[in-house]
This record gives structure tokens, C-alpha cells and sequence, in this order.
């Protein structure tokens, strides 16, 4: 029988945080600053915070530069290190060949996220990191499922612990909101991709 019982990725973070005995390391992917901020103010009691800025989906370069610009000054002025990785918009092509037309949420988004986790867990393995996980749980328009989903099973398959979340818990998004006015963070109106800005494919 098919087993539907949705699992609440938020307590399965405070049942973990809840068994740390000290303070573990943490390499946290990031979207964005906004949606950045929430998830700090999460994390950061529990762990010790380097964000990695992957984000080969933005698109155009100009965009991907200012939401990293935006990123880069919220942690400079909460004192966050970040971990520098380079853009490279042609991976994003060329996994993403083909799925042009998916609709948002489907099979593209899914190779999309899979790719910066990937990335992210790597880095994490290869830092030495204890956890690794994603602010993309704290936006409404994404799957939390889909998103722990797939960071477990990196986690297996490159030995590195991964941190589940469902970051839009305790009103989470709403705080991304409060924090990206109370610093002036510029909110992009679109997800990152070509495909996600408004009259792309509209024909
Ligand atoms: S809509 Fe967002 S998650 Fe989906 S492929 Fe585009 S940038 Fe990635």
C-alpha cells in the first residue's frame, strides 16, 4: 500500500538541532538575500553559518550580479562568511536542454535544484562542512518534499550529513519580507531562470 503521510521537514530539523551536543558547521545554499535572512535568523543559535551563492539559473548575468551584490551586504553586515564559487550559466544550458517549455515546479526546476544542491554538498564534503542545506524551502512557490527530498539523497550518495528544513515554517517567508525592508534588500519578481521571467514564452 502507498504510504501518502507527508513528513514535516521542520520537525525533523529541531529533532536533529535538538540532539546537537555543540556547534556544527553548516555551509547553507543561498537564492537569495531575502530569502537568505529568515533562514539565518533559524540557524544561526545552532550552527556556525558560511553561505555558498551557487545560483547558474539567474539569468541575465546583470540579475545574477545584483541579487549577489544584495547577498554579499546582508552578510557583511550580520557577519557571515561566504564560500566564493564561480557563475557558470552553461551548466544550467546544458542540463536544462530540452526542458525549456516545463512548466514551473515541474521537471526543469527539479534538474535545478538538484544541480545547486549537488554542487552545494560537494563543497560541504570538500570543506569539511558537518551539514549542508538550502534556503529554498522558505519561498510558498517551492516543493519542500521535492527539495528535501533531494538533499537526502545527495547526502547519501556523497557522504555528507545534510540539514532538512522547511524554512517557510514560523512565518519564515514572512520574516524574509520584514528583513528585506528593514535593510532596503532588492526582491527580484521572478524565480532566476529565462523561463521563470514574465513574457519569456508567451507567444
Ligand atoms: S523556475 Fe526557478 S527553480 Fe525552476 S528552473 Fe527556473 S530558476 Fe530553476
Amino acid at each position: 500500500m502507498e504510504n501518502n503521510v507527508k513528513i514535516n521537514y521542520d520537525h525533523v530539523m529541531q529533532d536533529i538541532i535538538s540532539s546537537l551536543t555543540d556547534r556544527k558547521r553548516i555551509l547553507l545554499h543561498s537564492c537569495c538575500g531575502p530569502c537568505s535572512s529568515a533562514c539565518i535568523e533559524r540557524l544561526k543559535d545552532y550552527f556556525d553559518i558560511t553561505v555558498i551563492y551557487y545560483n547558474p539559473n539567474i539569468e541575465p548575468l546583470a540579475e545574477y550580479q545584483h541579487r549577489k551584490e544584495e547577498q554579499l551586504r546582508l552578510l557583511n553586515l550580520w557577519h557571515i562568511p561566504h564560500l566564493e564559487v564561480p557563475y557558470n550559466n552553461e551548466r544550467f544550458n546544458q542540463i536544462t536542454k530540452n526542458l525549456e517549455r516545463e512548466v514551473e515546479g515541474g521537471r526543469r526546476c527539479a534538474v535545478c535544484i538538484g544541480e545547486r544542491l549537488k554542487y552545494t554538498a560537494l563543497k560541504a564534503r570538500e570543506n569539511k562542512f558537518d551539514y549542508f542545506t538550502t534556503t529554498l524551502s522558505v519561498s510558498p512557490h517551492k516543493n519542500s518534499e521535492l527539495i528535501n527530498t533531494i538533499g537526502l539523497s545527495l547526502a547519501k550518495h556523497y557522504n555528507v550529513a545534510y540539514l532538512p528544513a522547511d524554512f517557510k515554517k514560523h512565518d519564515g517567508f514572512k520574516k524574509s519580507i520584514e528583513y528585506s525592508k528593514k535593510y532596503h534588500l532588492y526582491r527580484q519578481d521572478y524565480c532566476g531562470c529565462r523561463y521563470s521571467k514574465k513574457g519569456t514564452y508567451e507567444e
